[in-house]
């Protein structure tokens, strides 16, 4: 049938998930003409997903909807471990914190992830015209590798049709599922398996039938300079790169009961990781309005032996409830009201490549798919996108020379393959049955499960990840590789630039910045500094001029200054001429006060820009002091900046520290941005 409609659009998002939204999130704040496509007619009511890691709420903070997230989920604050005695009875063996104490202002929270993805929604709505599209289905793929390297062409044509209500709302969705409850209540409750990996997947069937279904004002062809799969774990993009995950052929089935328990276990409102003598183990999640989640691996399943899906037939509340009792024993388990649940198989598996020539890109569970135990799949989702989504900003605006859309696959495959390698280890370990002593080597040791939860909690908290060094990461070190072996951090080697680390030594090049309170100069509010890092697409050099009081330190500031301000610095070179001066790369600044020492106006203009209309900026300048009600961020101590020294920083729009070098070397800043930026003058208009 021929396409009805033909539409021109810079990126194409397929899949409305977590990781779907993120990236429209991003592309909403930038401006850049995007279209997203689901094939299911509605969102995420209850269920899936529900851990929230302290990085994300950072991310959240960035886009202003971490509030909503803070307020309406429940705190994970203390982990229990529960272990055999000696006579096999479960016992409380250990509490330790959820998230590691001073790692981030946030705490990991649990929410379910049709409230996220409902905080996405109106995020998008408040930002722009981007509507997710539902029912609407891609029925055909082409690429034109002529078209590649102009990056202002349109080298893909997605053929996508509009479902009916029938074809968009699954079956399994439509029907209400009813099942009695541990003492034989009858009772409603809506079911993850329509989702779940664990039913046949449906992308092929609905292609069928739309493509026999005559109604050609349905079909339509957009051409798109850049599209995402984030289709999920059976991705129709990957399918149509010919790309595969790659892992373990071993998949586990999980049961997930989302219920508000009746019981007498001491610990059910704590996150508990529950290891019975012979009974298999049980992770507890205590949930927002009163419910708690209980995940249980009941089987394992050779996926290849088991031509990639198991019968789930069998597996109901009740054989879930069932499961858990037997953990639980002594202690009694029940429920009258079930939330949701699911049985779902996963394997540890990463995607062998994440993009085709930089033009088409996968993420999320299209990419990498593993146990729910620690909370990651969602998280792990959204920052991938939260990677990708400012640099196509920036490549579609012709900010950015393409080649920064490499690092893509070089940051994020990397963390996906750390996300299997924890959790297969972590997997073995909460799975397999306690060592009765330490002959028992089949056993699992209770200390190794605990230092392996411990340590985990830092991977899981996002916090940890580290991105390699490439044109914009700029530290020494293995530089990124792509899948193909080439060097990232190269462009051109000749502008290649090193960090000098020991200006600031608590900051990580290749780390998120860390956040402490600062003052603002002008009115004295404390901020967290992160909450001066917006996710609006703009770089930063955060400047650390140390004490003002100091003659030398305002004399390197005032040069500074001058060489930012001159007509032919790199500000102007980057900064589209219509656009304001901060509105590419911001300059913040940081001294170490007292804030007494310093009138704002006494810094030259490029550290608090001027308009006619909005006069100075009072929200550029900050300063290391003591608040009068918060007590004193010691952000110089914290940083490892020397307050006579003072240091100079550069963010990505995405808070990762790209460079960190002496105050005023614009020489290195220059250079930096050189590799990559494009001056103003070959800006498509
Ligand atoms: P998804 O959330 O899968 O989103 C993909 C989207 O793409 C969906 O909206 C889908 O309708 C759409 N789509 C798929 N194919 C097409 C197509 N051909 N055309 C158009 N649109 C398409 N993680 C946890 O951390 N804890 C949990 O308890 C947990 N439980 C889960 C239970 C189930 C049943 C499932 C399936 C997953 C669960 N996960 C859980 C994993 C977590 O939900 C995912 O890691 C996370 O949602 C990944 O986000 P995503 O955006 O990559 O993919």
């Amino acid at each position: 049938t021929l396409p009805q409609a033909e539409d021109h659009v810079d990126v194409l998002i397929v899949g409305a998930g977590p990781a779907g939204l993120m990236l429209a999130n991003w592309l909403s704040r930038c401006d850049v003409k995007t279209r997203i496509v689901d094939k299911r007619g509605t969102k995420i009511f209850s269920g899936q997903a529900d851990g929230l890691q302290c990085r994300t709420l950072e991310i959240f903070d960035s886009f202003d909807f971490a509030d909503r997230a803070w307020r309406e989920s429940n705190h994970m604050i203390e982990i229990c471990l529960w272990n055999p005695d000696d006579q096999g009875r479960i016992r409380r063996s250990d509490r330790i914190p959820d998230t590691i104490p001073g790692i981030s202002r946030f705490q990991q929270v649990v929410l379910h992830q049709g409230r996220i993805e409902r905080f996405f929604l109106d995020a998008i709505k408040e930002h722009s015209d981007i509507l997710v599209e539902r029912g609407v289905l891609p029925t055909a793929f082409e690429f034109d590798a002529t078209k590649a390297d102009d990056f202002n062409d349109y080298p893909i044509n997605v053929t996508v049709r509009s479902l009916s209500d029938e074809e968009s709302t699954p079956q399994q969705q439509q029907q209400q599922q009813h099942h009695k409850s541990g003492d034989g209540k009858e009772t409603t409750v809506s079911d993850g398996l329509f989702r779940s990996n664990l039913a046949a997947d449906d992308t092929d069937d609905l292609i069928r039938s739309a493509e026999s279904d005559p109604a050609v004002d349905r079909v339509e062809s957009i051409k798109a300079k850049f599209l995402v799969g984030c289709d999920g774990a059976h991705s129709w993009v990957r399918r149509q790169l010919g790309y595969q995950l790659e892992g373990d052929s071993t998949d586990y089935i999980w049961g997930v009961l989302d219920i508000v328990p009746i019981t007498d276990f001491p610990d059910i409102r704590q996150r508990c990781a529950i290891h019975s003598a012979n009974a298999g183990s049980v992770m507890v999640i205590p949930r927002e309005n009163k419910l708690v989640r209980l995940y249980i691996q009941l089987q394992a399943t050779e996926h290849a032996q088991a031509g990639g899906k198991a019968d789930r037939s069998w597996i109901t509340p009740g054989i879930i409830l069932q499961s858990a009792q037997k953990i639980l024993h002594p202690y009694k388990l029940d429920y009258s009201y079930c939330d949701w649940w699911t049985a779902y198989q996963i394997g540890q598996r990463v995607g062998d490549q994440f993009s085709l020539k930089e033009r088409v890109f996968l993420a999320g569970d299209a990419v990498h798919t593993h146990s729910p135990k620690a909370g990651q799949g969602m998280n792990v989702s959204m920052q991938d996108t939260y990677n990708l989504g400012w640099k196509l900003a920036h490549v579609v605006k012709g900010y950015s020379d393409p080649a920064i859309l490499k690092t893509y696959q070089s940051e994020r495959r990397k963390i996906a393959q750390d996300l299997i390698a924890f959790d297969h280890r972590f997997s073995r370990l909460f799975s397999g049955r306690p060592a009765k002593d330490i002959m028992d080597e089949e056993g699992v040791s209770m200390e190794e499960f605990k230092t392996a939860f411990e340590k985990g909690n830092e991977f899981a908290s996002g916090i940890a990840v580290n991105y390699g060094s490439s044109i914009i990461v700029a530290k020494e070190g293995d530089s990124a590789k792509q899948g193909d072996g080439t060097d990232v951090a190269s462009l051109d080697n000749t502008t290649c630039v090193i960090s000098k680390p020991q200006v600031a030594t608590k900051i990580d090049v290749g780390k998120r910045m860390p956040s402490f309170k600062v003052l603002n100069q002008s009115d004295a509010r404390p901020y967290h500094f992160q909450e001066l890092l917006k996710s609006n697409g703009r770089w930063r050099i955060v400047v650390f001029p140390g004490k003002l009081g100091l003659a030398p330190n305002m004399r390197r500031m005032q040069k500074l200054g001058a060489r930012l301000e001159s007509p032919d610095s790199f500000l102007h070179r980057y900064t589209p001429a219509h656009q304001p001066i901060d509105s590419v790369i911001e300059v913040l600044t940081v001294h170490a006060g007292p804030r007494e020492s310093l009138e704002l106006l006494d810094l030259p203009e490029s550290f608090h820009p001027y308009s006619e209309t909005m006069g100075w900026d009072y929200w550029k300048v900050f300063v290391d002091d003591q608040s009068y009600h918060e007590g004193h961020g010691q952000a110089y101590a914290n940083y490892g900046i020397d307050p006579i020294q003072g240091a100079s920083v550069i963010l990505r729009p995405d808070q990762y520290v790209s460079w960190v070098g002496k105050v005023d070397d614009y020489e290195d800043m220059e250079r930096f941005f050189s590799a990559f930026m494009r001056p103003r003058q070959l800006e498509k208009e």
